[in-house]
């Protein structure tokens, strides 16, 4: 057998505990997510849940940081400790020099002040965890000289779970948190090229909503480049979300007869309120229940109140603008932190800003808008139209 620190990761999953009922699903469903994240390397692991936890056993060789990239992506995770898993044993000697392996191996000569921490869930063992604590701490003490009890503000806490089986660690890495993707109902999210709708992507996909995408351009207004963008952000996504499928839909004939027939300073939230209705029948055909986008109150013309008022007004399905509250600088905060924000500032044309008015309204009226829409004739043939031609293209993250 190879020599290991550690031979099992420790999942935890703070909020799926308060799902009661549901909660195999939950658990269920992050061991799926997991085991899929790590699907090239799976033969190295044994992916399971056990008593209230999911553990990664490690059966060969691996590559840690590799291993901590994926696993800290994944919604739902709380924390990651890499543990020492050993067979339960009723024999305090035994835990000791277990103990005691562990902290030579991790830590060797290092100098740190410390505090045991036992969880003894199997009531079999014969000390109470305080005994193990304070047995524990002195046994580290005697053979660790660099190192001295704290138990107010130790550098490291040594956590002992006595189950099934014990688990040694000390270390608690932070997960990505919220609830496993899959979890809730699928979202259809309307995914510019922009700074803002791949961030309120990843916020919903934090919730547990299954994510398919829509993009809208209009070719040759605009280019290959600006949809290879918008695909290229669907795949840094997927590495949160999962693969994600993404509707390309040519809106090119859409936004002409708008320029044609309608207003020019109603023109934005008339091509707005299309998007919303293409976006709504995809859900619909996909069995989505609802549609995500990156807007926020009064950060351009399109998303004063009124404005999002008249674009909500031609849908049926929920909207979720988890954005509707955020600064941008806020916003660009999280966009770098999941790593679109480079992409998203490639200064590519978008369809909305090429049939733009110098003024558009930033008040509009919903009666207007409607009256300016009776000019567009045969609105849901165009509409049924780009659908049908539609261009679909699987995201996958690429390394
Ligand atoms: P973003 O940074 O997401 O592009 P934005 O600040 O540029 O947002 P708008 O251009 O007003 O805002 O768009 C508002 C929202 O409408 C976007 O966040 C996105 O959800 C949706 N949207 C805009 N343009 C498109 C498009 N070409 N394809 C798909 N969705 C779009
Ligand atoms: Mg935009």
């Amino acid at each position: 057998m190879f020599n290991m620190k550690f031979n099992s990761f420790l999942i935890k999953y703070g909020e799926i505990g308060l799902k009661g009922k549901n909660r195999y699903k939950f658990e269920d469903a992050l061991v799926f997510n997991i085991k899929k994240a790590i699907s090239p390397y799976l033969s190295n692991f044994n992916v399971y849940k056990e008593q209230e936890r999911i553990y990664i056993d490690i059966n060969s060789d691996f590559d840690y940081n590799l291993l901590i990239e994926k696993l800290k992506n994944i919604f739902g995770i709380y924390s990651i400790s890499p543990v020492l898993k050993i067979p339960y044993t009723d024999d305090f000697k035994k835990l000791e020099n277990s103990i005691i392996d562990y902290v030579k191996n991790i830590y060797g000569e290092k100098h740190f002040t410390f505090k045991v921490k036992t969880r003894r869930v199997n009531k079999k063992f014969p000390m109470n965890s305080d005994e193990i604590n304070m047995e524990l701490g002195h046994s580290i003490l005697v053979n660790f000289e660099n190192t001295k009890v704290d138990v107010h503000n130790p550098d490291i806490y040594f956590y002992i779970e006595i189950r099934n089986h014990i688990n040694i660690y000390s270390e608690n890495i932070e997960g990505a948190k919220g609830l496993p993707v899959g979890t809730s109902d699928k979202g259809v999210l309307l995914l510019s090229g922009g700074i803002d709708s791949p961030v309120a992507g990843y916020m919903i996909s934090k919730r547990g909503v299954k994510l398919e995408a829509v993009y809208f351009h209009s070719p040759p207004y605009t280019s290959d480049r600006a949809k290879d963008k918008v695909i290229k952000l669907s795949k840094i996504l997927s590495q949160y979300t999962g693969s994600i499928k993404l509707h390309i839909i040519n809106f090119t004939d859409i936004q002409l007869n708008i320029y044609e027939k309608c207003p020019h300073d109603e023109l934005t939230i008339i091509m707005r309120r299309m998007m919303m209705r293409i976006a709504e029948k995809i859900a619909h055909s996909v069995n989505a229940l609802s549609l995500i986008t990156g807007e926020s109150i009064g950060q351009v013309a399109s998303q004063t109140t009124s404005a999002i008022y008249t674009t909500n007004a031609c849908v049926n399905i929920p909207v979720f603008r988890p954005l509707i509250g955020f600064d941008k600088e806020e916003i660009i905060k999280i966009a770098e932190k999941i790593g679109t924000f480079e992409t998203s500032i490639l200064p590519y044309e978008d369809c909305c800003t090429i049939f733009v008015a110098k003024h558009p309204v930033t008040n509009p009226k919903l009666e207007k808008i409607l009256q300016s829409e009776k000019a567009l004739v045969s609105a849901d043939e165009m509409i049924e139209n780009a659908i049908n031609k539609e261009e679909v293209v699987i995201c996958n993250y690429e390394t």
